[in-house]
C-alpha cells in the first residue's frame, strides 16, 4: 500500500504552486488513466492535486478564428461540442472512436494527451520496462509485441535494440496532429505554447520521459487553428474488437480540394497522421507535400503511404501492422476524398 496525500484547489496559480513545491506530486484530472496504474503500483505520487475545479472546462473562439479546448473539457463535451463537430469533425470522430461513453464522460482533454502507453510489461511491475524503470530493459521487443511501434524506434545510426518499442494509445492526439493543434501551458517560470508535432517524443534512450512538459507544468488549452478541414476528412480505427479496444493502426486525413479545375479532383492541402504505430502520433510533411496539387487517385495515396511507412520495422508479433498501415492509410484518403465510403 502506498499512503498519499489528496488536495484539490480552484485557482490555477495555486495547483502550478503546490505541484512545483513537491516533485513526487501528479495532477489528477478524470482519473481514468493515473489511477488505474496507482493501484497497478506504476504510479506512485505522494500526492494527488486534483485540478477538476480550475476554470478551465470552457471551449471557445480563439483571436486568430480558431478554437481553444479548455484542458479540462471533458472528451464527451468536446466531441459533441457543435462547433467542434460542424468545424473540426476529425475530432470528434476520432474522440468517439476512443474509449466508452462513461470513460468520454469523465476523460479530460487536458489528460488524454497524457495517458500513458498500453504495452502489457509497462502495467506488469513483475517484467522489466525501460519506461517504468529505466535501464531495467524492454520485455517486449524479444516479447509479445502486437501492438507495439513500427517506427521511431531507433535513431539512425544506433547501434544495438531500441530501448522502448511502446505506442501512443490515443485517438483523439492523432485527430490534433493532423489539426496542428498548439498545447498551452503553465507551469512556475510561466506560460508558454508547444506545436503538437513538438509535444509527444520519440523514446530514444530516455523512453521513461513520454513528452516535452517541464516538471510541474499544467496544461490549460489545446488551441486549434482555423484551418479544420470540415468537408473532406475522415478517422479510420483498426483494432480487434469494435469498440472498447486501442486502435492497431488508425488513420486521421484532413484535405483540401479543388473541384474548380479540369480534373475536379485536385488536392490542395492534406495532413496524415498515425496513431498506434509510434511512441507518438506519426507524420511524415514529405508525404503530405507529395499529394499536393495532384489528383486523388490510389496511385498517389500508395506512394504517400510508402513514404509514410519508410524505415518502418516489425519486432514479429506487429510485423503485420507495416502492410495493414498501409492499407489503412490508402482507404482513408479514398474516404475523406470522397471516393469511397465511410464505414
Ligand atoms: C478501459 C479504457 C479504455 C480506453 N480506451 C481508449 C481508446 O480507445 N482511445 C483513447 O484515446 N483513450 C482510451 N482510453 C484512455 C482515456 O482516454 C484516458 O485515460 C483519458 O483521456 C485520460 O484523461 P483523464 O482526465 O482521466 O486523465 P488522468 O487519469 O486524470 O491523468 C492522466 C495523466 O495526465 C496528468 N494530467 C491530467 N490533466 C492534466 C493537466 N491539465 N495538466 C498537466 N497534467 C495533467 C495526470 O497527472 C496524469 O499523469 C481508455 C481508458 C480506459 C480506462
Ligand atoms: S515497449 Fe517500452 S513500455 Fe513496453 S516493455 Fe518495452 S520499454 Fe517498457
Amino acid at each position: 500500500m502506498n499512503s498519499f496525500t489528496y488536495t484539490r484547489t480552484d485557482a490555477v496559480d495555486t495547483a502550478v504552486r503546490e505541484r512545483a513545491s513537491d516533485q513526487t506530486a501528479k495532477f489528477v484530472a478524470g482519473g481514468t488513466n493515473l489511477i488505474d496504474l496507482m493501484k497497478e503500483n506504476v504510479e506512485r505520487p505522494t500526492r494527488l492535486i486534483d485540478i477538476t475545479r480550475l476554470p478551465l472546462a470552457a471551449i471557445s473562439d480563439t483571436i486568430n478564428g480558431g478554437l481553444r479546448l479548455g484542458a479540462l473539457a471533458t472528451n464527451a463535451d468536446t466531441a459533441y461540442n457543435e462547433q467542434v463537430s460542424q468545424r473540426y469533425p476529425l475530432l470528434s470522430q476520432a474522440i468517439l472512436a476512443g474509449a466508452s461513453p462513461q470513460l468520454r464522460n469523465m476523460a479530460t482533454d487536458g489528460g488524454n494527451l497524457l495517458q500513458r502507453t498500453r504495452c502489457y510489461y509497462f502495467y506488469d511491475t513483475a517484467t522489466p520496462c525501460n519506461k517504468r524503470e529505466p535501464g531495467s530493459g524492454c520485455s517486449a521487443i524479444n516479447g509479445y509485441n502486437r501492438i507495439h511501434a513500427i517506427l521511431g524506434t531507433s535513431e539512425p545510426g544506433r547501434i544495438g535494440e531500441p530501448s522502448c518499442i511502446a505506442t501512443h494509445p490515443s485517438d483523439m492526439c492523432v485527430a490534433l496532429a493532423a489539426l496542428e493543434a498548439v498545447v498551452r501551458v503553465k507551469g512556475s517560470a510561466g506560460e508558454r505554447t508547444i506545436p503538437f508535432a513538438d509535444f509527444h517524443r520519440l523514446p530514444g534512450d530516455t523512453p521513461h520521459i513520454d513528452n516535452t512538459l517541464e516538471p510541474g507544468e499544467l496544461i490549460t488549452s489545446i488551441d486549434l487553428p482555423a484551418r479544420g478541414f470540415p468537408e473532406f476528412h475522415t478517422y479510420l480505427k483498426l483494432r480487434d474488437r469494435a469498440s472498447y479496444a486501442f486502435a492497431l493502426v488508425s488513420v486521421a486525413v484532413g484535405l483540401e480540394m479543388d473541384r474548380s479545375d479540369g480534373s475536379g479532383n485536385t488536392i490542395t492541402t492534406a495532413r496524415i497522421a498515425l496513431g498506434g504505430v509510434a511512441h507518438k502520433p506519426w507524420r511524415k510533411p514529405e508525404a503530405e507535400t507529395l499529394l499536393v496539387g495532384k489528383p486523388a487517385t490510389k496511385e498517389n495515396f500508395q506512394a504517400a503511404a510508402e513514404l509514410l511507412l519508410a524505415g518502418a520495422q516489425g519486432f514479429g508479433h506487429n510485423t503485420f501492422k507495416i502492410e495493414l498501415a498501409k492499407r489503412a492509410i490508402i482507404r482513408a484518403l479514398g474516404q475523406a476524398a470522397k471516393l469511397e465510403p465511410t464505414a
